[in-house]
């Protein structure tokens, strides 16, 4: 930690800040300056009290942080790229990923036609919730268990892998049974006895960012999954609320090259919360895989027009089949297969 006193403040005031960082278990290095004294309190900011709380001292003017507050997500933890394996498929390595299907799991018919197709257009791993976070409460909250059946049917008769969203605690042992991603989404992405219990679970967690979400914010929810012995973290960036009203969302790609440099682990992209129109996901998703992301997490409906939830953000079958060879040759350029 970094503590700046403020200027022209007397040595008694000055040795009472250097008495309570050594109290805390820091070793106070002082840095004279002409007007006032900095000084760098040695110690790990990790195992150790925090010094943050000089700040109210009215001697002291400031207090920053050196090191990063995550470590296990943290490169420095880690220095090679973590592949995270869902199921038998693995993410984060040299193949791009692609994540595709409903936005909700609505029955049978849909979803089964939606796996099919996304499957035979090159997807890996099927999506759909069956647990909704809805904004309304008088909006389709999801068919919840039954979701999850017909999530393991499409599963057994494509050979996808499932991912789906966990919205309670108390449905976390239930999610696992079903699925080989846990999704954290967005509206709650900093609930934290809902990230433990995901991770407890043993199962990946996909971890969407939350709509105004600080990536550090990001990077230390992710923290809580691998501190509670689950290695396997997905990041998810699905755009963040702006002053923007034209998209859906903000969707930030500077998160690619991001979580790139502070993290080992794999980071998807979803253009589908992202933009909230089917007509900009194919470029996003261009962008996403130039940038360097891992994978693509994107919304397919057999009849968008008729989907319960998130009609617009949706791409038909055909136009997901045309967007997988189109995003070819960009994928290529990014060294992925
Ligand atoms: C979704 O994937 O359908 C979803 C609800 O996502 P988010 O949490 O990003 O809004
Ligand atoms: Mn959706």
């Amino acid at each position: 930690m970094i503590v700046v006193l403020k200027p022209n403040i007397t040595k008694k005031d000055e040795s009472a800040v250097l008495r309570e960082i050594r109290k805390l278990g820091y070793r106070p290095h002082v840095m004279r300056g002409i007007e006032r004294v900095v000084i760098g309190a040695i110690g790990d900011e990790r195992t150790h009290q925090s010094l943050e709380t000089l700040v109210s001292w009215p001697q002291v003017e400031r207090v920053m942080p050196v090191q990063k507050r995550y470590k296990l997500v943290s490169r420095e933890g880690q220095s090679g790229n973590s592949v995270v394996p869902a199921r038998d498929i693995p993410i984060g390595g040299k193949k791009f990923q692609v994540m595709a299907g409903p936005c909700s799991v609505e029955d049978e018919k849909q979803l089964m036609a939606t796996a099919h197709a996304v499957k035979n257009a090159g997807a890996t791993i099927l999506r759909g919730g069956a647990f909704k976070p809805r904004t309304s409460p008088y909006e389709f909250q999801g068919l919840g268990k039954t979701g999850l059946k017909l999530l393991a049917k499409a599963r057994r008769e494509t050979g996808l892998a499932v991912i789906t969203e966990l919205l309670s605690e108390q449905h976390a042992e239930m999610v696992a049974e079903y699925t080989d991603i846990i999704q954290i989404g967005a509206r709650n992405s900093q609930n934290f006895q809902l990230l433990i219990a995901a991770a407890k679970t043993g199962k990946p967690v996909l971890l969407k960012r939350g709509l105004s979400m600080k990536i550090e914010e990001w990077l230390l929810a992710g923290e809580y999954v691998l501190s509670n012995n689950n290695p396997n973290l997905i990041f998810c960036e699905r755009g963040i609320r702006t002053f923007e009203t034209y998209t859906r969302n903000t969707l930030d790609l500077s998160t690619i090259p991001v979580i790139k440099n502070e993290s080992h682990c794999p980071i998807i992209i979803d253009p589908s919360q992202g933009a909230g129109r089917a007509d900009l996901v194919a470029a996003l998703c261009i962008g996403a895989a130039a940038m360097g992301a891992d994978g693509l997490l994107i919304e397919v409906h057999p009849n968008p027009a008729e989907a319960w939830s998130d009609g617009a953000q949706q791409l038909t079958l055909e136009g997901f089949a045309r967007l997988m060879e189109k995003l070819k040759p960009f994928i290529a350029a990014a060294g992925r297969e």
